[in-house]
């Protein structure tokens, strides 16, 4: 497996589905004390939300 560098907080993140690295961000909400992603796999399709403390 060839592995991309990405920044720390894509780290380890992958489709649950099909296991695809590359989940470009559709958009991002703000909340109060968190940042929600979300996220579209480019392979299958599948959206995927990933949470970020402020
Ligand atoms: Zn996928």
């Amino acid at each position: 497996m060839s592995s991309q560098k990405q920044t720390a907080n894509d780290e380890g993140l992958s489709c649950h589905t099909c296991g695809y690295r590359h989940l470009p961000v559709l958009y991002a909400r703000r909340g109060l004390r968190m940042i929600r992603r979300v996220r579209e796999c480019r392979h299958c399709g599948r959206r995927i939300t990933t949470r970020e403390r402020v």
